[in-house]
C-alpha cells in the first residue's frame, strides 16, 4: 500500500529517469503520491461548444469549432506574429500567436474544421484569442464531452513539452495502472454521514471528472479528510496534553477582590468579566492553561491581564508580561505601574536596553521571590532570567512569536509549567483560529467600553492634501493631536526614510504655530520613547511617524489618524493604525490617503475600512483577499500548508470535520474502537511521512 504511494514516478509509462529528474527540480514531483497530490488548478469544460455569436466579454476559458479563413504573417522579423481569422458562421475573429508562428504558419490549412480553445478577449469591439490552442477537429471526436484537466507548471516544463498536458497524461497512466490503489482513510460511519465518495473515486475524479457535479463531489471530500486530520491530530494531542501537564491552583482571590472593590479605576464591560471568569475557571482546575485571548484594539485586554496577575500573586507566584517592542513594554509598565502601587506590589522593566548593572539586581529579586511582576521585550525569554516561582506569562500582540517561544516560557517554570496567556488584537477569524490556534483555548472580548463614539473614516486623493491639512488644523484648534503615519516601503529603507522626512517637511511648513514629533525604525528606543512622551504629554500637537506606532500605543487625546499611501498597507496593519485613535471621549476619524489610480485589491481595502470598524469583518475580508498563508502569525505555525481546503472558503466544511473530530475522540478518545483504527493507522502514516520528510528536507 505505502510501497506504491511512495513509487517513483520515473518508473512510470512515459516519464522515465530524465524526465522524472525535471518533474522533481521543477514541480518536486517525486513519487506516485505527488503526482496525484498534483492537482488541476482548473478544468476546461470540453462538453460544450460555443459559437462566438454566444460569446461575451469575461468569459473564461471556452471551446470553438469553426474554419479558418485568412492566415497571414504580420510585422518584421523580430516581432512577426501570426493572425488567422476563424469563423463559425456565427460570427468571426481573430486568432494571434506571437510564438511558433513560423511553425505553425506552414501546418495550419484554411477552409479546415478547427477546434479552438482559449480565453476570448474583446478589443476594439471584436473577440480575439491569443495563442489559442487549435486541433484538427477530426482527431478530437474521441476527446470531447469530458473536462479536461490543466495543472500548475513552469516555464523549464512548457519548454520541454513537460507542462500541463504532459502531466495530464502521466495522470491518467497512473488511473489505469492495473494495481493503482488508494487506501481508504474515513469509516463508514463518516462516509455515509456525509455521503462521501471513496477516497480512490474522489482522487480519480478530481483530476478527470465526468461532469462539474462529480468534480465537486471530489473537492468535498478531499477537502473534509484534509480539515479533519488536522483538527483530529490537534485535538489528540490537546487531550492527551490535558491529562499529563497539571498546573498551578490559583484559588485565594483576596488580592483580586481587594483591587476589584477598592481601586478598579472603572467598570468592567461584561465581555471583560466574562473572560476574566473564564480564565479563573482555568486557574483552579488544576491543570495548566494556554489561552489565547482575542480582543479588538481598545477593547481592554490589559486590565483583563492585570486582574489576572492579581490571581496568580494574590497565591504567592510571580507573573511576566512580554510586549513585542521596547514601546508597548514601556506603555505597559506604566499603565500597570499605576494599578500595582495601589496594592504596594513590586514591578519591574526588563528591556534589551537595561543596564547590567540594573539586570542584576533584578535577577536577584526574581530568584528571591521579592519582584513579583516583570514586564519586559524577549529580554525575558533569556535563559538567565529565572524566577523563583513562575504562575503566569503572559504575552502581547502574538502574531510576533512563535510557538518556539511560547514553550521557552513553560521552562521558566519546570517543576510546575506557569500558566499561559497570549493576547492578540488581530482578530483571527473563526476558521483560522480553528486551525491555527486549535490547541489553545480561546476567548474573546468583543465588546468596547461603553461611551466610545465610533471613529468615522474617509478617504482622500492625495490632490486633496490642503484640506486635509486644513481639517487637521481645526482639530488642533479645538485641542486635539494629529497621527501622520507612513508606510514603509519594502524595496528601499532609504525611500521610505525619505519620504517620511518630506512629509515631515510638507507638515511643518503648513502648521508653522505647533509642535511635531517624528519618529522612526533607525531611532535609539531613547529617542523613541522622548518622543512618545512629548506626544503623550500633548508638547506636540502632531506625531510623523512610520508604522513603529502601530501597535498598543495610547494616547486618549489623539483623535485623527491620517494614513498616506494608504494603498500599501494590508487590512490588517490599517485596522491597527486606525485603532490608535478612538480611546478617548472625543469623535475621532481616520483619514485614508490614497494616489488615484488603485487596484481592485487596494480599493477593496479601502472601502472595507470606510464601511467598518468591526475587526473581525475586516478579517474575513482580509482572508478573502490575502488566503491564510498570508493572515500575520499563520507562517510560523505551519499547518495552513493546505493542499486542496482554502480557508478562506470553507468554513463550513472545516467546521464539520472539526465536530466530526471531536465526536470522535469525545466517545474514544485513544481511537482504540474498531470502527475508529483506520484513524488511528493514519495519522500514524502521516506522522511517519512528516518525519521523513523533516529528515529530507
Ligand atoms: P487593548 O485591548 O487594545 O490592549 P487597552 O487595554 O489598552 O486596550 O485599553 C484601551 C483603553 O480603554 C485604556 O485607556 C483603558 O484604560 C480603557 N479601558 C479598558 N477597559 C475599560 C472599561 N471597562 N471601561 C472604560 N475604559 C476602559
Ligand atoms: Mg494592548
Amino acid at each position: 500500500m505505502t510501497n506504491f504511494w511512495n513509487t517513483k514516478v520515473e518508473f512510470l509509462k512515459g516519464i522515465g529517469t530524465q524526465k522524472a529528474d525535471v518533474l522533481g527540480t521543477e514541480l518536486q514531483i517525486f513519487t506516485y503520491k505527488d503526482l496525484l497530490y498534483h492537482f488541476p488548478f482548473r478544468h476546461e469544460d470540453r462538453t460544450k461548444v460555443y459559437a462566438i455569436a454566444e460569446l461575451e466579454p469575461d468569459m473564461p476559458f471556452v471551446q470553438l469549432k469553426g474554419k479558418l479563413t485568412n492566415i497571414e504573417m504580420l510585422g518584421d522579423d523580430k516581432k512577426s506574429r501570426l493572425v488567422a481569422h476563424f469563423t463559425d458562421g456565427t460570427g468571426y475573429m481573430e486568432l494571434l500567436w506571437f510564438q511558433g508562428a513560423s511553425y505553425l504558419l506552414k501546418s495550419l490549412k484554411a477552409n479546415t474544421e478547427y477546434l479552438v480553445l482559449g480565453v476570448p478577449q474583446f478589443f476594439n469591439n471584436k473577440f480575439s484569442i491569443v495563442h489559442p490552442e487549435i486541433e484538427l477537429l477530426v482527431s478530437l471526436t474521441s476527446q470531447t464531452g469530458f473536462l479536461q484537466p490543466v495543472y500548475p507548471s513552469t516555464e523549464k516544463l512548457n519548454r520541454r513539452f513537460l507542462g500541463s498536458k504532459f502531466i495530464a497524461k502521466c495522470v491518467q497512466n497512473l488511473l489505469e495502472l492495473a494495481n493503482f490503489s488508494i487506501p481508504e482513510n474515513l469509516n463508514s460511519e463518516v462516509l455515509t454521514k456525509y455521503r462521501f465518495i471513496s477516497r480512490q473515486a474522489a482522487f480519480k475524479n478530481l483530476h478527470y471528472p465526468a461532469h462539474a457535479n462529480a468534480l465537486h463531489h471530489a473537492k468535498r471530500r478531499l477537502k473534509f479528510e484534509e480539515l479533519f486530520y488536522i483538527q483530529l491530530k490537534m485535538l489528540k494531542q490537546n487531550k492527551n496534553q490535558k491529562e499529563v501537564i497539571s498546573g498551578h491552583l490559583f484559588d485565594k482571590l483576596d488580592l483580586l477582590n481587594e483591587f476589584y472593590d477598592k481601586h478598579l479605576p472603572f467598570q468592567l464591560t461584561n465581555a471583560q468579566s466574562r473572560v476574566v471568569k473564564e480564565i479563573h475557571t482555568d486557574m483552579i482546575s488544576g491543570k495548566q492553561m494556554n489561552r489565547l485571548l482575542q480582543g479588538d484594539v481598545g477593547s481592554g485586554k490589559t486590565m483583563v491581564a492585570f486582574l489576572c496577575m492579581l490571581m496568580a500573586i494574590g497565591n504567592n507566584a510571580q507573573t511576566c508580561l512580554v510586549a513585542p517592542t521596547e514601546i508597548l513594554a514601556e506603555q505597559h509598565y506604566h499603565t500597570l505601574k499605576e494599578y500595582a502601587d495601589k496594592l504596594n506590589i513590586t514591578i519591574d522593566l526588563l528591556t534589551g536596553s537595561t543596564r547590567a548593572r540594573v539586570r542584576r539586581i533584578m535577577h536577584e529579586r526574581l530568584m528571591n521571590g521579592n519582584l513579583k511582576i516583570l514586564i519586559g521585550t524577549h529580554a525575558i525569554f533569556e535563559d538567565k532570567v529565572q524566577f523563583e516561582n513562575m504562575g503566569l506569562c503572559i504575552i502581547d500582540e502574538q502574531h510576533r512569536f512563535g510557538v518556539a517561544q511560547r514553550r521557552k516560557l513553560w521552562e521558566k517554570n519546570i517543576d510546575l509549567y506557569p500558566h499561559i496567556l497570549v493576547m492578540t488584537a488581530t482578530p483571527i477569524p473563526r476558521t483560522l483560529a480553528m486551525t491555527v490556534y486549535g490547541d489553545l483555548e480561546v476567548s474573546v472580548i468583543d465588546e468596547l467600553p461603553s461611551g466610545r463614539k465610533p471613529i468615522t473614516t474617509a478617504f482622500r486623493y492625495d490632490a486633496h492634501r490642503l484640506r486635509v491639512f486644513a481639517f487637521m488644523k481645526e482639530e488642533i484648534d479645538k485641542g486635539r493631536q494629529v497621527y501622520m503615519v507612513y508606510p514603509l516601503i519594502e524595496e528601499s529603507e532609504k525611500l521610505s526614510y525619505k519620504n517620511l522626512m518630506d512629509g515631515y517637511e510638507s507638515v511643518s511648513r503648513a502648521f508653522p504655530d505647533n509642535h511635531i514629533s517624528i519618529m522612526h525604525g533607525q531611532m535609539s528606543s531613547v529617542d523613541k520613547e522622548y518622543e512618545m512622551q512629548r506626544f503623550k504629554k500633548g508638547e506636540t500637537q502632531i506625531m510623523v511617524a512610520t508604522t513603529v506606532i502601530e501597535v498598543g500605543v495610547n494616547v486618549p487625546n489623539a483623535s485623527v489618524m491620517i494614513i498616506e499611501n494608504a494603498e500599501r498597507f494590508g487590512l490588517a496593519q490599517l485596522h491597527q493604525l486606525r485603532g490608535r485613535v478612538g480611546r478617548g471621549a472625543e469623535q475621532s476619524y481616520c483619514i485614508l490617503m490614497t494616489k488615484p489610480e488603485l487596484s481592485k485589491e487596494g480599493r477593496k481595502r479601502i472601502d472595507t475600512m470606510c464601511k467598518t470598524t468591526n475587526g473581525f469583518e475586516i478579517a474575513e475580508v482580509d482572508l478573502e483577499l490575502r488566503g491564510p498563508g498570508d493572515m500575520s502569525g499563520t507562517q510560523q505555525s505551519g499547518v495552513v500548508n493546505l493542499m486542496i481546503a482554502d480557508l478562506a472558503k470553507d468554513g463550513i466544511i472545516l467546521q464539520e470535520a472539526r465536530n466530526t473530530a471531536l465526536a470522535i475522540l469525545e466517545k474514544d478518545e485513544h481511537l482504540q474502537h474498531p470502527d475508529n483504527k483506520i484513524f488511528e493507522l493514519f495519522l500514524s502514516i502521516q506522522k511517519e511521512n512528516d518525519s521523513v520528510w523533516s529528515r529530507i528536507s
